[in-house]
């Protein structure tokens, strides 16, 4: 048996559909545009990395709001925690149910 080491070992198989969620979160993060400066504090922290700026054609201001990928996003609640305590409090976390009849969206 070799002694040199295998920096090569291998690795996990990846799934055939990455970034799909299991199971329908009980609260969907929705940002309060007016209240976002844009700041991205938030961003890093959301652990499937679903927040986004809002397409600069949207507004063609220099710092755009963020806005979130809702067919990604867990429900997880760090993002409205962070800015809260961060930054502007610009996210709220609305049940789902509401979310869907509210904007007549199907989360996934
Ligand atoms: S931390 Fe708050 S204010 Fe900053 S980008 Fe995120 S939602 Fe907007
Ligand atoms: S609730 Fe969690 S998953 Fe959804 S956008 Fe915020 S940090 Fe990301």
């Amino acid at each position: 048996m070799s002694n040199q080491y295998d920096h090569f070992k291998t690795v996990p198989e990846t799934s055939e559909e990455p970034g799909k969620k299991k199971k329908k979160p009980k609260l969907m993060a929705v940002v309060d545009e007016d209240n976002c400066t844009g700041c991205q504090v938030c961003v890093p922290f959301c652990p499937v990395d679903c927040i986004e700026p809002v397409n600069y054609e949207k507004y063609e201001i220099p710092i755009p709001p963020v806005q979130v990928r809702f067919n990604e996003c867990i429900g997880c609640q760090i993002c409205a925690k962070v800015c809260t305590k961060l930054t502007w409090d610009a996210i709220r976390m609305i049940p789902t149910k509401e979310f869907e009849d509210e904007y007549g969206i199907d989360v996934g």
